[in-house]
């Protein structure tokens, strides 16, 4: 069951503007999760009562999960996924 709304342990806002940050900089370089990091990231989002899959964001961070589980230097607030060292540029993904 999901939890109540109010109850939600937002994440800090420095937090988040320092996550944007991180993902925007991974943006610019170019720089991905591989593809099974990606679709493991998105397997625990899309299981977690804190999703919410019609938005395809996270209540607790409000990011657009599709989009953030990309991003390398990123992890999840409550650390069901981690920031990984698999980072590949995207031009050498197939
Ligand atoms: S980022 Fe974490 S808290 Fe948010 S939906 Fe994904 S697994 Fe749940």
């Amino acid at each position: 069951m999901l939890p109540p709304y109010e109850r939600v342990p937002k994440q800090p806002l420095k937090k988040r503007g320092k996550d944007l940050l991180n993902a925007s900089k991974d943006a610019l370089k170019g720089r991905r999760v591989s593809k099974e990091e990606y679709m493991e990231r998105l397997d625990e989002c899309y299981q977690c009562p804190y999703m919410q899959k019609r938005m395809g964001t996270c209540r607790l961070c409000n990011c657009v999960m599709k989009i953030k589980a990309l991003a390398p230097s990123v992890g999840c607030p409550i650390d069901k996924w981690l920031p990984s060292n698999s980072g590949v540029e995207s031009s050498q993904e197939n």
